[in-house]
């Protein structure tokens, strides 16, 4: 499997990290061995100083398909849950300033915690699912996805005309303001609406 992530996809993102909003999608990915599952710790690697985190809704790809027009977009993923995008925000600074790819600061080993995935049924509207982030009790990020610049099907649609995306696929589809350091002995707590999705501590 793979995952995928779209970056600056909520104008609010856009503006704290001083980026222009986007006219298409940006993604970039992650390799399945970024994943971190059942609430294991993460463990805070020692190559970075400022490990930030990204709270986005993750959507869990149901069928194999290229090409697919938006209208279809929903057929493709079945399941949504909440993920950490981990980034190293001073080594992905330093890659933008020399022009370089981001992968570093992206797709290193647990930089992609995702909890419990619900069924895409349980939302009586895509374009309006509310989460949130809590460190040690303390909200820190809340988003709508009827923020998202680009929706669901906009994402898919456009993805899927590079890449075949294939049954068991992630992708994270962007995080709203608020992103900030993480440190060692911080406990998170992700949810969408009021279900607790995630949970691990940085160690
Ligand atoms: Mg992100």
């Amino acid at each position: 499997m793979k995952i995928i992530c779209i970056g600056r996809n909520y104008v609010e993102h856009t503006k704290e990290l001083k980026n222009p909003v986007p006219e298409k999608p940006v993604f970039f990915m992650k390799p399945d061995t970024a994943l971190l599952q059942k609430n294991n710790p993460f463990f805070y690697p020692e190559f970075s100083t400022n490990i930030h985190y990204e709270t986005e809704l993750v959507l869990k790809i149901s069928r194999n398909g290229r090409h697919i027009e938006e209208k279809f977009a929903r057929k493709y993923f079945d399941e949504i849950g909440i993920g950490i995008d981990f980034t190293a925000r001073d080594i992905q600074a330093e890659c933008k300033k020399k022009g370089l790819p981001w992968e570093i600061a992206k797709a290193f080993d647990q930089a992609a915690p995702v909890g419990k995935f619900l069924p895409k049924t349980d939302f009586p509207d895509l374009d309006n699912i509310n989460f949130q982030l809590k460190i040690n009790g303390e909200v820190r990020q809340t988003g709508n996805s009827n923020d998202m610049i680009f929706s669901f099907d906009n994402i898919i649609a456009y993805l899927s005309k590079f890449i075949t995306l294939k049954t068991g696929d992630l992708i994270f589809t962007g995080t709203p303001g608020g992103v900030g350091p993480t440190a060692i002995n911080d406990h998170f707590e992700a949810f969408i609406e009021d279900e607790k999705l995630l949970e691990f501590n940085v160690k």
